[in-house]
């Protein structure tokens, strides 16, 4: 059995072609991406480091992370945005990024502890079982290396930004992105870490004001949360 829902792929198969436009469905993952950028490579520095990007999408992290690490590997299950990542790569000459369409579990018994550092942004909350990723990923990393996680938190707080007010008042996002049920709660995603063997080091926040259209990083991870944890050595 594959650890994926065929309608959340096709999702973002259909909206691949926009992936690299700015103002598109995917402007929030283009603006949040060099504060992400900035606070992995902070945590992990990426430097001469062998990178995977779990649920890379179009590739704007893994592309993003190219130019800093040795390498950067990106995989998903969805064929056409890995398509758009791929060509992209190849329009701005990026030689050291490689796509794979490989399920990360498949990849976690392919080339364990291939990775200094692993990511998966905004992923978790589209997969049936998300437990299973983070255990890959803890699979997936080198012993002493780093995993980042970001995912949308479950509360009511959460479900009036991210859903009613991303999807239904501002529109920064298509209705249905995202369903509710599937949010995590940092207590569960740090607990699904531990439980793969990893030590969760450190957390942020993401936060989006209407008023200046700016998002920043912030404390307060009662919306969308970024998760830094390592394998310990
Ligand atoms: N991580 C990227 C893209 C986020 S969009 C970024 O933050 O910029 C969510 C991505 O997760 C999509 O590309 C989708 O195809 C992918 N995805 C959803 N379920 C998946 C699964 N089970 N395995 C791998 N990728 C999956």
């Amino acid at each position: 059995m594959i650890n994926a829902d065929a309608q959340e792929l096709a999702k973002f198969s259909e909206l691949a072609h926009r992936w690299w436009d700015p103002d598109s469905e995917f402007r929030p993952l283009h603006r949040i991406n060099p504060l992400r950028l900035e606070w992995i490579d902070g945590l992990a520095a990426l430097r001469g480091k062998a990178v995977l990007d779990v649920g890379c999408g179009g590739g704007i992290l893994a592309e993003s992370m190219a130019p800093l690490a040795r390498t950067v590997t990106g995989i998903d299950l969805a064929s056409r945005p890995l398509g758009v990542a791929r060509l992209h790569a190849l329009e701005t000459g990026v030689a050291n990024l490689n796509y794979r369409e490989i399920a990360a579990e498949a990849l976690a018994a392919e080339q364990p502890s291939a990775f200094d550092v692993v990511t998966s942004m905004e992923m978790l909350e589209h997969v049936p079982d998300p437990a299973s990723v983070v255990r890959a990923c803890a699979t997936l990393v080198r012993p002493g290396g780093w995993v980042f996680f970001s995912t949308l938190n479950r509360n009511p707080k959460a479900f009036a930004l991210a859903i009613v007010a991303a999807e239904y008042l501002l529109r920064l996002l298509p209705r249905g992105t995202h369903e509710f049920a599937r949010f995590i709660r940092p207590s569960e995603l740090a607990r699904w870490c531990r439980e793969a063997g990893l030590v969760v080091e450190t957390s942020r926040g993401i936060e989006y004001n209407p008023f200046t259209q700016r998002y920043g990083l912030t404390a307060d991870t009662s919306v969308n949360y970024l998760l830094a944890c390592r394998r310990p050595g």
